[in-house]
């Protein structure tokens, strides 16, 4: 044992490469680069598949064992000295949007891997194994529900039910997992000790409070409602204005709505309406039927319950006053997630110790790291993104923030691994 790893002193002196960390984030995404910088790499293409090669191979390197369970997630192992303890865990996702960023996923399982590069450098050995987690088919865009790999492996999903799903060309997830090499057979769902996800924020917070590290203390709950607003054609010329049924007058006042609520319940209620469809959706027609989502999503459960009632009483209450009909049918819950507090802490310990500038952060959107928090005791830390800009090609991180994220990621992993 190298005389480093006997000392928390000097272990927490240890420092990541930054240089190398950008230079594989470089390297990474000119699999699937697009001609404005960003990234199109999407789940179980043969670009995925080159993705995935690259980063097994990169793991090969580092000494990792590598294994791969039936949904295609890949672990790269790093033993420790008891073997019988559960894994410490760094991951995220390489699947991008169809027009991507680099940073996306990406950061977080190349900063695993640089932790590891850096563990091997300095001869750290640690007491619980670390391993580094690729999940398979975060973003959902080929082939739904989103989150798939890491929700199979905290048993959200059943296996076969995901493996039969279908793009739009009919192609099944199990057929081209196949296709691509990564239907694997090692055992999911095995026990993690602490799970860590480095991640660019994706939201603007981090740079308008001149913060670098985000110390994400769990995510959002969210509810997605479809609502149905009914009223009656009519011509726009012959019909007087009392005796209207618009269904998109309704649907107008219940945006509203949904923007009031979401105020309401701040700081952390969101209120989104981000897709409608008026029908005949005519000009001279008055709107007999309107089609509409609403995204709901607030920390706390209570939140959200309070947000739901709000919209269900201004749903009833617009289609008295406007003579329609609302139908409000909630399609989506996630609860709000709330990560393991030793987790948070050691995020938040490393990133004083490290003098990085942090805040306390609520992620809005989903990640990997929410499923897995169901099984495990897990922890985020977000890096700033430039103008909060992500899922886009244009989406860009600053070497320095990013190298000091992972300095974060390394130092919290170390300190439940153990190194004594
Ligand atoms: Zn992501």
């Amino acid at each position: 044992m190298n005389d480093i790893a006997t000392s928390d002193a000097r272990v927490a002196d240890v420092r990541i490469d930054g240089g190398r960390l950008w230079q594989s984030l470089m390297d990474l995404a000119r699999i699937g680069a697009t001609p404005l910088g960003g990234v199109r790499r999407i789940a179980l293409t043969d670009l995925d598949r080159q993705g995935r090669d690259r980063v097994v191979a990169w793991f090969r390197e580092a000494g990792l064992e590598v294994r791969v369970d039936p949904i295609g997630n890949i672990f790269g192992r790093r033993r420790g000295r008891n073997p019988k303890l559960p894994p410490v865990v760094a991951g995220s996702h390489i699947d991008t949007q169809p027009s991507g960023g680099k940073f996306d996923g990406n950061y977080g399982v190349l900063a695993g891997l640089e932790v590891v590069r850096t563990l091997n450098d300095h001869g750290v050995e640690t007491e619980a194994p670390i391993e580094v987690a690729v999940w398979t088919n975060e973003e959902g865009t080929r082939f739904t529900p989103v989150m798939m790999g890491s929700g199979v492996f905290a048993g959200v999903h059943r296996l076969d039910a995901v493996l039969a799903r279908t793009d739009l060309a009919g192609l099944a997830v199990g057929d081209e997992l196949r296709r691509i090499g990564y239907a694997g057979d090692a055992p999911t769902g095995t026990p993690i000790g602490a799970y860590f996800e480095a991640h660019i924020e994706q939201g603007p917070i981090l740079e308008d409070t001149a913060n670098t590290i985000g110390v994400v203390t769990g995510a959002l709950g969210q509810r997605w409602y479809d609502v149905t607003v009914t009223g009656m054609n009519a011509h726009a010329g012959p019909t007087p204005m009392r005796l209207r049924r618009d269904a998109l007058l309704g649907a107008a006042r219940l945006i509203d709505e949904v923007n009031r609520i979401a105020l309401d319940f701040a700081p952390h209620g969101r209120g989104t309406v981000g897709f409608i469809q008026a029908s005949p959706n005519s000009r001279n027609v008055v709107p007999g039927q309107v089609k509409c989502s609403v995204d709901f999503r607030h920390a706390a459960d209570g939140g959200l319950l309070g947000m739901d009632g709000e919209l269900e009483a201004a749903a009833r209450r617009i289609g008295r006053e406007t003579n329609v009909a609302v139908a409000v049918e909630e399609v989506v819950y996630f609860p709000p997630c709330h990560f393991d507090a030793a987790c948070v802490g050691a995020v938040r310990a490393a990133a004083a110790r490290l003098g990085c500038s942090h805040v306390d952060i609520v992620s809005g959107a989903g990640h990997d790291a929410v499923y897995v928090a169901r099984v495990a005791p897990t922890a985020m830390i977000f890096v700033p993104c430039k103008d909060g800009i992500s899922h886009n090609e244009i989406e860009d991180a600053k070497p320095e923030d990013l190298a000091a994220g992972c300095n974060v990621l390394a130092q919290a992993m170390l300190d439940r691994a153990g190194i004594e």
